[in-house]
């Protein structure tokens, strides 16, 4: 197996591994969420079992999209359209509100150049990891096939530069040895333009911090998250950058770090464990959590093999055809119902004291 083909198999699976584990946590506070699941080494989605949302959901449509255009970046826009408006019709639940707005936009004919609204959300952070590893040797490429991605969906800056950020990260990650915190920034600082200053500000204080060795949840009280991290991609990308740095081999310490901080834990969640998942492959994933997810049609097979394929593609830049799969309408439906029954669940004791 290559370097790539690794780091591109650990992606897909991280992203949806930390999916799965943070999901049945987003939106509780951090005294509610440890009352309700004291062990979050473990799934507790249904019956022990994990299912993944949409943050992993949207990284296969990437990987999908890069192999079909074989990364081409007039053609990944527009492959990337053409799966998000089929994805928006299988019913997925849990859409952010600009990415919805946006599918929608899409399936009314909006070209993919006008069919992202003014949001600083995470979604096309949660998304961006792998663009990272398919073309970590091209800066300029990388940085456009970002923006072309972000775009779809988000148009404010902010969300691109947060997505850039990711994708950064998880191009280091697929070099051999662990990323220096400061060999992060500095590259970062050299890919953005002045206007992202805020976020380069951010940046620095995760990195300032993970060399203190503070823990996920003192660097998000210092940021005033106690109430946890929200979808605000300047609220999400430095938590997320600060405990990679941390645990860039440590996928159970990271992801469990992170989950703690509460607030939007499948995405925060999703993004760390494709950054980890990265640098360790498939091997550095505890085998109960990749054999307790339950998916279909995109079950743990599927994405490695998809990722096989993609790394293929990228290596001989020739478009593929991403391995067949359903339209996963009737799991979603499945998917709606457990989500539904959280809600209530949720309504009901432990309380938060
Ligand atoms: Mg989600």
């Amino acid at each position: 197996m290559t370097m790539t083909e690794n780091a591109i198999i650990g992606c897909l699976l991280g992203t949806a591994v930390g999916d799965a584990l943070g999901l049945p946590c987003e939106g509780l506070s951090r005294g509610r969420q440890a009352r309700l699941f004291p062990d979050i080494r473990r799934y507790h989605f249904l019956f022990g079992r994990g299912m993944v949302s949409d943050d992993t959901e949207h990284t296969v449509i990437v990987a999908q999209a890069l192999m079909e255009s074989s990364g081409d970046l007039a053609l990944f826009p527009q492959h990337l359209a053409r799966r998000l408006r089929r994805w928006l019709w299988t019913l997925p639940a849990g859409v952010g509100k600009a990415t919805l707005l946006a599918c929608l936009r899409l399936s009314v004919g909006v070209p993919p150049d006008r069919s992202g609204v003014f949001s600083a959300g995470n979604g096309p952070a949660m998304r961006s990891a792998l663009l990272g590893l398919c073309c970590p040797e091209d800066p300029k490429k990388l940085r456009a096939l970002v923006k072309a991605s972000t775009r779809l969906t988000h148009t404010d800056p902010k969300a691109e530069w947060g997505a850039l950020a990711v994708a950064l990260a998880a191009s280091l990650d697929s070099r051999p040895g662990n990323v220096r915190p400061q060999d992060y920034l500095t590259w970062l600082q050299a890919s953005l333009e002045p206007e992202a200053g805020e976020l380069i500000g951010l940046v620095q204080r995760a990195v300032a911090s993970a060399c203190a060795g503070e823990s996920a949840d003192a660097f998000s009280d210092a940021l005033g998250l106690q109430r946890g991290v929200s979808g605000y991609v300047y609220h999400t990308v430095p938590v997320v950058i600060q405990t990679w740095l941390r645990h860039q081999e440590d996928f159970e310490c990271g992801l469990t770090e992170i989950i703690r901080c509460g607030g939007d834990t499948d995405t925060t969640a999703a993004i760390l464990g494709g950054l980890i998942g990265a640098c360790v492959g498939k091997a550095g994933i505890p085998p109960p959590l990749l054999d307790g997810l339950w998916e279909w049609p995109h079950s743990v097979e599927w994405m490695e093999r998809l990722g096989r394929r993609l790394a293929a593609a990228m290596e001989t830049g020739q478009p593929a055809a991403p391995p067949p799969a359903h339209s996963g309408f009737l799991r979603n439906l499945l998917f709606l119902f457990v989500v539904l029954a959280h809600g209530f669940r949720r309504l009901l004791p432990p309380y938060e004291i």
